[in-house]
């Protein structure tokens, strides 16, 4: 990636800002570099928080953080995937030049050591690196612990969120004890994910009182049914129970997820809370995003198993530290990926982007509210052959031998294939699925290939809960 005139401008810009917070915070001879909390939240669609235009109070503190940061209004995901999509985030490339797939689609691979990650390359950089996620098809031994100091993985937004605070804890007393290097923290959960059963003090801000479908309403309830050991058991239970003919279930599934939006919120918020406690906020990048969205029928299913827009919309909310001269409270309409999210931030901790990344970095775009809009690669893996390709307002959608074509301008639900009426515009964009995935596939052969993983018996039972074992998930 050649740094293009503008891109050297905005380099200079942000020369200036980091001497601005190294003069602020402390004397050095290197500007500091910022610290980094990534939350990335599974499962959450864009157009469910409020940030994003929902009525509903789903997400006040989401809210704050798009208020005093960068919203990015149109962000797509590079797979529906969440093992595939988290990897295309961490390392800034598409899901064929990394490989890496959820358990229990296709052949397993674990990343390989050749590919850096974002920790890998911010540790290389003097960064400490910790990470709490809910883990099941984020696991390390997936690849995700690549560069971490160290991974946790837990069972639940709580725990997560506890561990995350904790961590702060340590980075805040080594900072006292004058070893300070800058830290990477990254945070996931599964909270938003199926089945949505959040607790019931957050299913009553939303949920009806009235309503008298069958469809479970808490854990407990869903233990009592079927016990607390058959995880697989559980996740039948729940969806046999949804009557797709029925508003009031449709209705009802969407409360719960909103109530589960709601209940990670809060903990979202202890963590933000925690990080202005111990007064490393204004030295601190916040970035929130989603991995993937969620169907509630636009195409006839649920849960995340296609490439529509539903699936592949997600949030992306970056907040800059105070004290550098970067925009607040900005809203950019321009179509990015969740791919250059990793170029962006390196940019941002003044680390030259290496050159295999097919990511770009969003810099251009944040401080001079311009960039080329780039086409959106998508993937699931599984079979290897289901692809998808935004190129403005055209949508290509491969799934096996079947194609279709959209234009988003006049059917932003993709309901109308025009396929046959657009034939140029269709060997355009296979013309660019082929280019992207030869590019990806001499790379990805490049790379030493590593040893499949073993799955244990705790992350089988943690992805059987999650209903991934069975593949439609
Ligand atoms: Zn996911």
């Amino acid at each position: 990636m050649k740094p293009s005139r503008r891109s050297r401008r905005y380099s200079v810009l942000w020369s200036l800002a980091l001497v601005v917070l190294a003069g602020s915070c402390r004397r050095s001879e290197d500007p500091p570099k910022p610290n980094l909390v990534l939350v990335s939240i599974d499962t959450l669609r864009p157009d469910h928080l409020t940030a994003y235009g929902y009525e509903r109070p789903t997400s006040p503190v989401i809210s704050r953080l798009a208020d005093e940061g960068i919203v990015f209004e149109q962000a797509f995901s590079q797979s529906p995937k969440t093992a595939t999509s988290h990897m295309s985030l961490l390392t800034g490339v598409y899901p064929p030049a990394h490989r890496v797939a959820n358990w229990g689609e296709r052949r397993v691979r674990r990343l390989s050591d050749d590919i850096p990650t974002l920790a890998t390359l911010l540790a290389r950089l003097g960064y400490r690196t910790e990470a709490h996620t809910d883990g099941g098809n984020v696991s390390a031994r997936l690849g995700f612990g690549q560069g971490f100091e160290r991974y946790v993985e837990h069972r639940g937004a709580g725990t997560v969120f506890d561990g995350a605070r904790q961590a702060l804890d340590q980075f805040a007393e080594e900072d006292g004890a004058g070893t300070r290097a800058p830290f990477f923290l990254f945070v996931h959960t599964f909270e938003v994910h199926d089945p949505y059963l959040p607790p019931a003090e957050y299913a009553a801000e939303f949920v009806d009182p009235s309503y008298s479908g069958d469809i479970i309403g808490s854990r407990e309830e869903l233990e009592r049914l079927v016990g607390s050991g058959n995880y697989w058991a559980s996740h039948e239970e729940y969806w046999n129970r949804v009557d797709r003919e029925d508003p009031a279930d449709l209705q009802h599934l969407r409360d719960l997820y909103d109530a589960g939006i709601l209940y990670t919120d809060v903990q979202l918020g202890t963590l933000m809370d925690h990080l202005r406690s111990l007064d490393l906020d204004a030295e601190t990048i916040v970035v929130v995003l989603s991995d993937h969205g969620e169907e509630f029928l636009e195409h006839g299913g649920f849960l995340h198993n296609s490439l529509f827009q539903e699936i592949l919309h997600v949030p992306l909310i970056f907040r800059f530290p105070e004290g550098l001269a970067l925009p607040s409270g900005l809203r950019v309409q321009t179509i990015v990926r969740l791919v250059d999210v990793l170029p962006t931030l390196l940019e941002v901790m003044g680390l030259p982007a290496p050159e295999h990344l097919q990511g770009h970095s969003l810099m251009p775009l944040i401080v001079e509210g311009e960039a080329p809009t780039r086409p959106v690669f998508s993937q699931w893996l599984a079979g290897g052959r289901i692809v998808a390709l935004r190129d403005g307002d055209w949508k290509y959608i491969r799934v096996k031998r079947q194609e279709q074509l959209f234009d988003l301008s006049e059917d932003p639900g993709e309901s109308v294939d025009r396929l046959s009426v657009r034939p140029e515009v269709l060997a355009r964009l296979q013309a660019e699925v082929n280019e992207i995935i030869g590019e990806s596939f001499a790379f990805a052969e490049a790379q030493t290939p590593t040893r499949p993983p073993r799955l244990d018996e705790e992350t089988r039972e943690q992805l059987e809960a999650l209903g991934y074992l069975d593949g439609d998930s």
